[in-house]
């Protein structure tokens, strides 16, 4: 193609043209929010993918959805709605949490008696770091939102052991392949941390493998797709997928010699691709709502990706990537770290420290 086009212009979009710059591919990520009358110079063989699941209607974005080459079309719709979301997840007997749509019927002790004390709401689109999620506590006789009705779904609390995502492509001739399990860490519905690949979670590679799958041929997709876990005793559920690069994915960027983005971009491309090698274990930091420090760089086994974007409470900014040469290196860095970090990243970096203990 002449141009790869990205529907959203967010870091996902940076991070995609960034892959793209030395394979020769002209990534073009399009603003799709701020209103505009222009025509966007799209060709018969130009490729469309999208950062997001979900953008409002406008010019630019039906030209670009309308396109006959914007792949897995109808995926995003499927996905970006809950209740079609998990819907596929149980016509496919991928086991996900047991759910219901919260409709005019549904009463708090229904809801209890089906999943439990503790019962979580989720609005059906437009949620993201743990935004738009509502806990229903039987103890504390919460309530039903009015404006939820129909507009979200109910999910029994799963007491989870940990959260682990994996990141897959399939090609446009139905090949799998995947990356490590990643472990991730959420603090306050947000993802804070992630380490991959882990030796104490090749036993759970399979299943996830297997799941995501049953997913991705279901759907008939092509390219790269998240799917975020709870790992329950020696099994996985799904919590949701991500038709796109994902966040508990960044880590490949400094651990793997395809990194995911490269990775979407080859499969949507249709290039040669391959199983991607892993250099170096990984960990991943999120940036939220800090702001950018140069001592980072400091750090002999960083790689920071800073999103130029402004800087506010509970915003993601950026990344900071630390491979693992060794263990010494890895906690020194942490350490620092945590001199350099305020008081809201202390217990995710002890997570790490302990991993790595
Ligand atoms: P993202 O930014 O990953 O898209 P999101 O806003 O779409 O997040 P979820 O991933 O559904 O939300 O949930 C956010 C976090 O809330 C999860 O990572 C997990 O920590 C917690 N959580 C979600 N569902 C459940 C559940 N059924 N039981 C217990 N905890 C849950
Ligand atoms: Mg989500
Ligand atoms: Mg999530």
């Amino acid at each position: 193609p002449k141009n790869l086009w990205v529907l959203g212009d967010g870091q996902l979009g940076a991070m995609l043209s960034h892959a793209g710059q030395p394979l020769g591919i002209n990534v073009r990520p399009v603003d799709i929010m701020t209103p505009s009358d222009a025509q966007l110079p799209l060709e018969a063989d130009d490729i469309i993918t999208a950062e997001r699941e979900q953008w409002p209607e406008s010019q630019l974005s039906l030209q670009l959805s309308q396109h006959p080459h914007f792949i897995n079309g109808p995926v995003f719709g499927r996905l970006a709605d809950r209740f079609t979301q998990k819907s596929l997840l149980d016509e496919l007997a991928v086991a996900t949490s047991p759910w219901q749509l919260v409709d005019d019927n549904t009463s708090t002790e229904a809801l209890h008696k089906a999943y439990g004390e503790r019962v979580l709401l989720k609005r059906r689109t437009g949620g993201y770091d743990g935004k738009g999620q509502h806990w229903l506590k039987q103890a504390e006789s919460t309530t039903i939102p009015a404006d939820w009705r129909n507009e979200a779904i109910a999910e029994q609390a799963i007491n989870f052991d940990e959260e682990v995502s994996i990141v897959g492509v399939r090609t446009q001739d139905g090949r799998c392949l995947f990356y490590p399990l990643t472990l991730n860490l959420h603090q306050d519905g947000i993802l804070m941390a992630s380490i991959a690949p882990l030796s104490r979670l090749a036993p759970l590679q399979a299943e996830a493998e297997d799941m995501l799958s049953k997913v991705m041929h279901g759907l008939e997709y092509v390219g790269v797709m998240a799917m975020e876990c709870f790992r329950v005793g020696e099994h996985l559920m799904v919590n949701e997928l991500a038709p796109r690069v994902h966040n508990s994915g960044h880590w490949t960027q400094a651990g793997c010699h395809i990194n995911q983005f490269e990775l979407h971009l080859r499969a949507l491309c249709n290039l040669p691709l391959h199983q991607p090698q892993v250099n170096f274990q990984c960990v991943m930091v999120n940036l939220i709502g800090v702001d950018k420090d140069d001592r980072w760089l400091s750090l002999p086994n960083a790689e920071l990706f800073w999103y130029n974007k402004e800087v506010r409470v509970g915003r993601k900014v950026g990344h900071l990537n630390l491979s693992v040469h060794n263990n010494p290196m890895l906690t020194d860095s942490i350490n620092q770290l945590k001199t350099w970090m305020p008081q809201q990243y202390q217990a995710p970096l002890d997570w790490i420290l302990a991993e790595f203990a």
